[in-house]
């Protein structure tokens, strides 16, 4: 994306900042920021991977003394260890402001009443929805995740008026309300969903079931946690704050930029960050650049959705398969609900996929039919075929935390 002088006088400030710390005073040995004079010159600078950043466990990444330590965030290690993030006061500071500044792009003012759903912790979910709430001087109630009764509760008593959530919690809550016919006692009117690619159909049907208006924030553990980016009302992609950070969009095998307007990884520099400044951060999110300006006149330039992650790729007899083009194509076929589920096996010595979906349709004959007009959309749009299997509506499962729609018994 763009650099001006300005964020190159940050981006060199930001190395020498990092360089303080043991991680990048080894990454960067012989390297002296006031060399870097473009972004040709920034852009042969080593890209930092998680994987990186699990070797520098617990505190390689601090790059300041611990007296100005106040936090210290980490993301969930799956695999290996976490990842720690330490935190200055200013660092916790500016992510509330930039989290306020979210806040108010969705039109949301000191007069609401947030319900906070993202969990407190560790991680940074929770603590990022509820600083940026009170930043702005709105109700934050700190519900964080689970007892879908009480959340439903506090909704109606409270009147809350926003709600925060993963796009499939706030989907199981707005089944839930319809379930329980007490959507008229609901004062919502907007949801700010993070965390999680979701595609259209999904979308439309959280906010038509909530009657809601819903925007999309961008953000991730290793970078202060959510907060660094949000949709406006024109929808069309989410504003990044570039006052903070440096983006690139990268080709993820090559490492290269792509051209404006490509499909590519995310990857940010910080600008600001004390406690632990990230530098070519890969982030693994695939998105792209959306050029020009955006009708809202905000001057802060637009991503596309996430579409998926580098890593969450798969391939099936040799076809590479993204999670969103299996939400578009799904989204494409008359009673075919938003929530499916793939598992890919390997038998006779050839992979094997299959696409469960949710459908209303009940009759045997209905639903032989629909599984076939799937497997023949897919055959058509992603040049491999699945065995689709039809299940009821509901009869998949539905997570709190984020779904994974991919099941890989391949070993
Ligand atoms: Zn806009």
């Amino acid at each position: 994306m763009e650099m001006t002088a300005e964020m190159l006088s940050g981006i060199k400030a930001s190395i020498g900042s990092a360089m303080r710390g043991e991680f990048y005073r080894k990454r960067f040995a012989g390297i002296n920021p006031e060399d870097i004079g473009s972004r040709a010159d920034f852009e042969r600078l080593p890209l930092t991977e998680k994987e990186d950043l699990r070797e520098a466990y617990p505190l390689g990444l601090q790059a300041v003394s611990d007296e100005r330590i106040v936090r210290i965030h980490s993301s969930s290690g799956t695999t290996g260890k976490a990842v720690m993030i330490p935190y200055t006061q200013k660092d916790v500071d500016d992510w509330a402001v930039q989290f306020a500044r979210c806040y108010s792009m969705a039109g949301i003012t000191n007069t609401d009443r947030v319900q906070i759903t993202p969990g407190y912790g560790l991680w940074t979910a929770g603590i990022g929805f509820q600083l940026g709430a009170e930043r702005l001087g709105a109700m934050a109630i700190p519900m964080g995740p689970g007892n879908t009764e009480r959340q439903i509760r506090m909704m109606i008593d409270l009147k809350s008026t926003v709600l925060c959530a993963t796009s499939s919690y706030a989907l199981l809550l707005a089944e839930e309300i319809e379930r329980r016919g007490v959507r008229d006692r609901i004062c919502l009117k907007k949801g700010v969903i993070g965390s999680e690619r979701w595609g259209e159909k999904m979308r439309r049907r959280i906010s038509s079931e909530l009657g809601i208006s819903l925007y999309d924030i961008y953000g991730l553990t290793e970078i202060y946690g959510p907060g660094i980016g949000i949709s406006c009302e024109h929808g069309c992609g989410m504003h990044l704050w570039t006052d903070y950070f440096y983006f690139e969009i990268i080709n993820p095998d090559t490492g290269k930029a792509v051209p404006a307007g490509e499909t590519g990884e995310i990857v940010i520099t910080t600008l600001r960050k004390e406690g632990a400044p990230l530098i070519r951060y890969r982030t693994r999110d695939l998105t792209r650049e959306i050029p020009g300006a955006c009708p809202c006149g905000s001057p802060y330039p637009r991503i596309g959705t996430i579409i998926g992650r580098s890593d969450d790729m798969v391939k099936v007899k040799g076809v590479m398969i993204y999670p969103s083009r299996v939400d578009e194509l799904l989204a494409a076929i008359p009673d075919v609900s938003s929530e499916y589920r793939i598992e890919i096996g390997h038998a006779g010595g050839r992979d094997e996929m299959i696409l469960y979906f949710e459908t209303p349709l009940r009759s045997p004959e209905e639903r032989g039919n629909l599984e076939k007009i799937v497997e023949t959309r897919f055959r058509e749009k992603i040049s491999m075929t699945p065995r689709a299997v039809a299940a009821g509506m509901g009869d998949l499962p539905r997570s709190e935390k984020k779904t994974a729609r991919i099941i890989d018994k391949r070993e």
